[in-house]
């Protein structure tokens, strides 16, 4: 093989192509990876996952320290320094950066820093950091280039007053007030973690509820939680214009007449495929008419030996563990691997405050498919351990088909919902009854204990649909 030809050429090692390259190395074959940024791993380490999760872990031990000492005060000074809530951060990333330079090594995926565009579909043009050009030759050629947040001309972001979820944690201190744009996972992880710490935060949502996709009751759990904080949510609302006031404020101004003013805002009105820059017609590809590269479900394009992982599908549920799979499963079917059914069991983990989960089928969805599905519920404030904790802001929701045997799915808002659901996502994988919950001892005190609770609920409404039927 020629020195700048390569099996697989992967494009971005952010989730989706990290573990693209990976299982092609695994496989044998000769992988690099390209990535444009200083270091690997994509938005998911340096402006996602990693830093919000960093923010989010201090507004909860605030929250902790404030549940546990009757002393303290429980104020934080907004005068904060950002640094300061983010102390762990440089830290974290660093141990990221280096397991993931470490598992490329040890792997023997070749990693080379630059820009990467198609010049045919089996050339690549790595554009290095000096301006150079080199061509690289692939049989199989991997995009994982990833997303940046969604822009529009009405809202005009400066990165100091009006910022977007690449540039939020840039800001100096914490701010007094913040207004959110927006009613999806980013807005409202933003939107809880800094009600948390104490700043006051208008969301505003074109939508009648944040989080339309996840299940009403469950979201409703959340959106209580956030008002007593002192937030607000102004749903079904359209933002005309936005201005910083060149003194305090940004104002925004709604369709209705109202006007919203804040210290910052952050908007969060989803995100665009990182696309543009691939010159994709060299590679003869075309995009569909929402402005998305069209794959099956492993990924491939129309173009048999291209694949497309991650973000920048541009598809729900935008996730690092979805982005992932859909790496892994794109270089098993190039590679004729087996690519298994994962796919179809990806659990949904929003880490608001509280948290939300969901795998399966929510009520509303099962209702749609079945006449009369059957639905347990377990509220934290039931569960010793909702009560020990102080977080009873919770609610654990088992659906069941109309017999109330079968399990349909789970819907989990409150502490640790995001683990709990993987305990649901098994059972469902599993085709595990709703009896096997009731047959099982959890630990106690436990949030899972919320599974067994729920189990019981369904089992007395199944008794009770039972004997009326035999009644009637
Ligand atoms: C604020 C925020 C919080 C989030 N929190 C979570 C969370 O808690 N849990 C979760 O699962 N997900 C979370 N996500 C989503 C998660 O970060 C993404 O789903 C994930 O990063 C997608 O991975 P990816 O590999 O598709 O793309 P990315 O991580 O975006 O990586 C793409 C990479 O491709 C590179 N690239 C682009 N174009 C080129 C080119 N032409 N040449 C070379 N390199 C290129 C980019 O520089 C980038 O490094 C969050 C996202 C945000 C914004």
């Amino acid at each position: 093989m020629p020195p700048n030809a390569y099996d697989i050429v992967v494009v971005g090692s952010g989730p989706a192509g990290q573990k693209a390259a990976i299982q092609g190395a695994k496989a044998g074959k000769k992988v690099v990876l390209i990535e444009q940024e200083q270091g690997i791993g994509g938005n998911c380490v340096y402006r996602g996952t990693i830093p919000s999760k960093t923010l989010r872990e201090t507004a909860l031990q605030f929250e902790r320290l404030k549940r546990s000492s009757e002393v303290f005060e429980g104020r934080l000074r907004l005068d904060v320094p950002m640094s300061v809530l983010l102390h762990r951060l440089d830290e974290v990333v660093k141990a990221h950066e280096c397991y993931m330079a470490d598992q490329l090594t040890r792997n023997n995926v070749i990693y080379r820093h630059g820009r990467a565009r198609f010049l045919s579909p089996n050339e690549v043009e790595l554009q290095t950091i000096d301006g150079a050009c080199q061509a690289l030759w692939a049989d199989t050629i991997v995009l994982a280039t990833g997303s940046r947040p969604r822009s529009i001309p009405e809202i005009p972001v400066d990165h100091e007053h009006v910022l977007d979820s690449d540039s939020i944690l840039s800001m100096i201190y914490l701010p007094r007030s913040l207004t959110v744009l927006g009613g999806g996972v980013i807005a409202c992880e933003y939107a809880s973690t800094f009600a948390l710490l104490g700043v006051e935060v208008t969301l505003i949502d074109r939508a009648q509820r944040p989080l339309s996709f996840m299940d009403a009751e469950i979201v409703e759990v959340f959106q209580r939680s956030i008002e007593r904080q002192g937030g607000r949510f102004y749903v079904g609302q359209t933002v005309k214009e936005v201005a910083w006031d060149g003194v305090s404020s940004v104002v925004a101004r709604l369709a209705n007449g109202m006007a919203v003013k804040s210290e910052k805002m952050l908007v969060a009105l989803g995100r665009q495929p990182n696309i543009e820059e691939l010159n994709l017609e060299a590679a003869g590809l075309t995009l569909d008419e929402k402005g998305r590269i069209p794959v099956n479900e492993y990924g491939q394009t129309l173009v048999s030996h291209i694949f497309a992982a991650g973000d920048m599908l541009g598809r729900p549920p935008a996730l690092a563990s979805q982005a992932m799979e859909d790496g892994r499963r794109a270089v098993s079917h190039a590679l004729g691997l087996p690519v298994g059914d994962s796919l179809n069991q990806v659990p949904i983990g929003i880490y608001t405050i509280p948290e939300i989960a969901s795998i399966g089928l929510d009520e509303e969805q099962a209702a749609a498919r079945y006449r009369g599905p059957l639905v347990g519920r377990a509220r934290f404030t039931e569960i010793a351990k909702g009560q020990i904790t102080g977080a009873c802001d919770g609610l654990l929701k088992l659906i069941a088909d109309p017999s109330g045997e079968r399990l349909l799915g789970v819907q989990i808002v409150g502490e640790h919902a995001t683990e709990l659901i993987h305990l649901g996502q098994m059972a469902l994988q599993d085709g595990a009854t709703i009896d096997r919950f009731i047959d099982s001892i959890f630990s106690f005190p436990t949030f899972a204990e919320g599974y067994r609770v729920a189990a019981l609920d369904i089992l007395g409404q199944r008794r009770k649909r039972q004997s009326t039927t035999q009644a009637a």
